[in-house]
């Protein structure tokens, strides 16, 4: 039998755990001895790939064959990598590149065969089609992935067993390029999920690029060329920003040696400067952490602590925002970037639980990060297009929901049933998931129809319709991996709209 392990499959950083022997999990560090590897591909020349902090630091010297950040385009179809080689990839290869390479270093590390089996962490916010995306990258590197987990409830899970202490946490997740916040509870090891909610586009990256235009800026007033005019000298400047970035954690002031057009110079950075700089970023973070706690209705008062997850969380500046903010001091358990992989190491050994060790005793209670709708339209009718929530968000998972709906035409025969994710009543904020054209017997206008969704406990979506006038089933689907609407196609719909009811 194979091993089973947790992976954090991060947007700049990864990390791989296992349960060990003792009952606690531990990060199986890389064949470089690191205990994250950057989430970094280089297509070399040959048709090699490196993976990891070798590929990182070729970004300045061969920027074109170097990908990051592709977690972003997870369950993107249109998004490919041209390599230099010619050859293209999706999202999901590239994952599986990285995958590939904690996979066999983790075999070699362990020393005791083949990894076959692994949980994988995605962001909560994850729809559908980025869940499946995540799965398929699995599969894409060999692996049997027994669930998908969400990365706050993974973290949480590694906090639990760390500090084995109940109480209601923050999850306050703040890594390289997204930030998440979300609210549970830990009670005789049951973690049971209140809230979450994110943003997708907020994270240490961001602080990077505000570092790089300002020591940019700077470099310029004193004769030197804009360096990011090229991709090489650019490459170059990130990796610098970065770097005193992260000193700027421990120190109250670096400088930064750049050179360019013949001109060297040395710039000084202060701490004070980089918070200016990038204070609006955090307070982004503020707020959506103080909306979330205030939608739960609990209040700071009814939370016991906020655990700092993800890698910017060492910036002093988030701790001391949280601590102004709820009054109390935000929790650091080991390394804040090692948590998620460690929860999905505990995860995968209540799934498969190694030969010889006991199951972890734990209750995972998840909720929905989005909602789930539906979009009827009568395809000889001319009706208005509504988005109708059948399953709200931060529903416990797995959930079903079902709503009725009727036809709009009279002897209409067709029926297009279009699934959206997302809150918003108005189908241009929320993402088409999937959509059927499902056939129907003639009958009078207004006949109902029911929809039923299910989430299952990866959070993944399967839909079944019936036709209540004959008692039948309709049809059932899974959701296709239809990208999401142009804007040109939400604009037609909506032009074709009407009081179409829909279902
Ligand atoms: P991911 O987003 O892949 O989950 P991590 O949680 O590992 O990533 O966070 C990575 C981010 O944390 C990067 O933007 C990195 O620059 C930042 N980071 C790591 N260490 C520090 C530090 N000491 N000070 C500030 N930022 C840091
Ligand atoms: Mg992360």
């Amino acid at each position: 039998m194979g091993v089973a392990v947790g992976i954090d499959l991060g947007t700049t950083y990864s990390a791989i755990s296992i349960l060990g022997e003792s009952g606690r999990a531990e990060i199986l560090a890389n064949r470089e001895g690191e205990r994250i590897t950057p989430s970094v591909v280089y297509f070399q020349d040959d048709g090699s790939v490196l993976v990891g902090t070798l590929a990182k630091r070729s970004a300045a010297v061969a920027p074109l064959d170097v990908v990051g950040f592709v977690k972003r385009q997870m369950g993107n179809p249109d998004w490919r990598f041209d390599a230099a080689n010619g050859r293209q990839f999706s999202p999901e290869e590239i994952s599986a590149l990285i995958l590939k390479r904690l996979k066999e270093d983790a075999e070699l590390t362990l020393g005791q065969g083949a990894v076959t089996d692994a949980v994988i962490t995605v962001p909560a916010y994850f729809d559908d089609a980025k869940r499946r995306a995540t799965k398929d990258a699995g599969r894409i590197a060999g692996l049997n992935v027994l669930r998908v987990l969400n990365e706050p409830t993974a973290a949480a899970l590694a906090y639990g067993a760390e500090s084995r202490r109940d109480g209601t946490i923050l999850v306050f997740d703040l890594g390289g390029g997204t930030f998440d916040v979300t609210l549970l509870t830990v009670m005789n090891d049951v973690y049971d999920v209140k809230a979450t909610d994110g943003l997708h586009e907020l994270g240490g990256k961001d602080w990077d690029d505000r570092l790089i235009e300002w020591i940019n800026l700077q470099f310029r007033h004193e004769g030197g060329p804009d360096l990011t005019a090229t991709f090489e000298s650019e490459a170059d400047l990130r990796e610098k920003a970065e770097a005193a970035k992260r000193t700027l954690s421990q120190a109250s002031s670096t400088k930064v040696i750049l050179s360019g057009g013949g001109v060297t110079r040395s710039i000084t950075v202060s701490r004070e400067q980089f918070e200016d700089l990038t204070g609006d970023l955090l307070n982004q973070a503020r707020d959506l952490m103080i909306s979330l706690v205030e939608e739960t209705g609990l209040g700071w008062a009814g939370i016991d602590h906020v655990l700092l997850v993800g890698g910017s969380t060492r910036m002093p500046m988030v701790a001391r925002m949280i601590e102004e903010i709820s009054g109390r001091p935000a929790l650091r358990v080991g390394n804040p970037d090692e948590l998620v992989a460690l929860g999905a190491g505990i995860q995968a050994a209540m799934e498969a639980p190694a030969a010889g060790t006991s199951r972890p005793r734990v209750i995972v209670q998840d909720v929905t990060s989005q909602g789930l709708g539906v979009a009827v339209l009568a395809h000889d009718g001319s009706g208005r297009l509504v988005n109708s929530i059948v399953v709200p968000r931060n529903t416990k998972i797995p959930a079903k929901g079902s709503g009725v709906f009727a036809t709009s035409a009279d002897g209409q025969t067709e029926l297009l049933v279009q699934v959206t994710q997302g809150d918003d009543e108005d189908l241009a904020f929320v993402r088409e998931i999937g959509d059927q054209l499902l056939t129907i017997p003639p009958y009078p206008k207004g006949a109902p129809i029911r929809v039923e969704f299910a989430y299952d406990i990866d959070q993944m979506v399967s839909i079944a319709l019936y036709d209540l006038t004959a008692d039948s089933l309709l049809g059932s689907f899974e959701v296709d991996n239809t990208a999401n609407l142009s804007d040109e196609d939400i604009r037609t719909a909506m032009d074709n709209n009407n009081d179409t009811e829909v279902a």
